[in-house]
């Protein structure tokens, strides 16, 4: 079974954004780089620290609307994992889910065929075809148990 999720290697962010037709500014390209770099699902404020620390001239406003863009056009994914913070991620090549760390916020990801097959089973059986669907676990560790 293929637990962890295989390292997304998606086409870069400013060639999808070429692609579109969409007009890339220097500022823009940044704020793919920094989108393109990031495995942690970061929000718009941890994206502009990351991309003010390549361009001092990106404004906060600048990612919100770079960020709203992007995910306007479909090339990145927007999640919200109950600490009321948006969060965002290229669409990556092969569908996973995620768990949350409730401790540490940290983002796991993962795929399970199994659960992507029943999904799709319980969607049949409802009279439906699945074309997408979001499974979101919270957690805290396991406690170790002493040796
Ligand atoms: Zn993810």
């Amino acid at each position: 079974m293929d637990r962890e999720a295989k390292p997304a290697t998606p086409e870069p962010l400013e060639e999808l954004c070429a692609r579109k037709g969409m007009r890339m500014t220097e500022q823009r390209r940044v704020i793919a780089r920094v989108l393109d770099a990031a495995t942690d699902h970061p929000d718009v404020e941890e994206l502009y620290r990351r991309a003010s620390a390549i361009d001092p001239h990106i404004s906060i406003s600048t990612v919100y609307r770079t960020v709203k863009l992007f995910e306007d056009a479909g090339i990145i994914a927007r999640h919200e994992f109950r600490d009321g913070r948006a969060r965002y991620e290229p669409i990556p090549d092969e569908h996973h889910d995620h768990l949350i760390d409730l401790r540490t916020g940290r983002v796991i990801e993962f795929r399970i065929e199994e659960i992507e097959r029943l999904q799709e089973r319980i969607a049949a059986e409802l009279g439906y075809e699945l074309v997408d669907h979001r499974l979101e676990l919270y957690g805290v560790p396991l406690k170790k148990k002493d040796p």
